[in-house]
């Protein structure tokens, strides 16, 4: 049966023209900093979002661990969002890996945290307390319903993360989505952040891949941390060169996805039974069942997937709205 899947942007497929970069790239060992064609990737990403420096690594998650890691030693904190995908859903690595020490705190309906509770969750210095390292935010904000933070908000965290010589990381899985949606360069929605992990293998099509951009030196130590964690790759430019049509060519169609999102909103609207709630904001469609719908998770998954639509159900992280 052929499946119309709708579960994640992550089940997009390289185009031929990437497919057919892939085939003619040329490669070299890049743990040997050897292959041309991720160098020319790492220099393309850092020269978009507006930073000294890149490096490819194979997934999102993984990327985000290696900000995480650079920026923090053991038993420093993390204020983050209690939906976030940090938080939520990578396993714990952070703590598990790092011995960092995660403070959560509401994600508005909005995506954002509450500059007032950013500012009550740093620690005092105080030996009874941990240290705070980091401020995360996420934009798109995935399980608030893919909704965009603006350059104005990232700034304001920005400024708190200056004053209180705190590091700020964007887990800009789908940061490009934000800024076809909010119409502004994504240099913009990044410039107050000290790291950015971004996608390439979401809406942007490639098979495999994230990159992580910052200073040369957070680079550095991120590279030397891939290692560590048996990210180091070799002839990888046969999977950079799908990324770097990635960049050159799907950054700038992520408007058609949004504007097919809202055609589906729009259609499910009529759907009985079916609660949605705010227009998607990006390229996500979420929706909700009435309350007179006694049907579990799995059975809807189930009888979709028997009409040839996949679809996912998340759970939304804790905190109630
Ligand atoms: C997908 C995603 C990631 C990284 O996921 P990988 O599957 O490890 O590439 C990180 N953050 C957000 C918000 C995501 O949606």
């Amino acid at each position: 049966m052929d499946y119309i899947d709708l579960r994640s942007d992550t089940v997009t497929k390289p185009t031929p023209e990437m497919r057919e970069a892939m085939a003619e790239a040329e490669v070299g060992d890049d743990v040997y900093g050897d292959d041309p064609t991720v160098n020319k990737l790492q220099e393309k990403a850092a020269g978009m979002l507006g930073k000294e420096a890149a490096l490819f690594v194979p997934s999102g998650t993984m990327g985000n661990l290696l900000a995480l890691l650079s920026h923090c030693s053991r038993g420093e904190e993390v204020i983050l969002g209690d939906k976030s995908h940090i938080y939520v859903n990578e396993a714990g690595g952070m703590a598990a890996l790092g011995g960092i020490y995660p403070h959560p705190i509401a994600n508005q309906k909005d995506g954002t945290l509450r500059l007032d509770d950013i500012r009550a969750s740093i620690q005092p210095d105080d030996s009874h307390r941990t240290i705070t390292r980091l401020i995360c935010l996420e934009n798109t904000q995935n399980v608030c319903g893919g909704v965009p933070l603006t350059a104005e908000y990232t700034a304001k965290v920005g400024e708190i993360a200056r004053e209180n010589g705190l590091r700020l990381h964007i887990d800009g899985a789908r940061i490009f989505n934000a800024a076809a949606a909010l119409d502004v360069d994504v240099k913009q929605l990044v410039a107050p952040a000290d790291s950015v992990m971004f996608c390439l293998s979401k809406g942007l099509v490639a098979p495999i891949g994230s990159m992580l951009v910052g200073s040369r030196e957070f680079i550095a130590r991120a590279h030397r941390l891939r290692k560590m964690l048996g990210g180091g790759m070799r002839q990888v430019g046969v999977v950079a060169a799908a990324g770097l049509v990635s960049l050159e060519k799907m950054t700038g169609r992520l408007k058609q996805d949004h504007a097919r999102a809202r055609k589906l909103f729009e259609g499910l609207k009529q759907v009985p039974g079916l609660r949605l709630e705010a227009e998607p904001a990006s390229n996500m469609v979420y929706f909700d069942l009435e309350d007179r719908i006694q049907m579990t998770e799995n059975q809807i998954i189930e009888e979709m997937k028997k009409r040839g639509v996949l679809v996912d159900w998340s759970r939304r992280g804790s905190s109630d709205w």
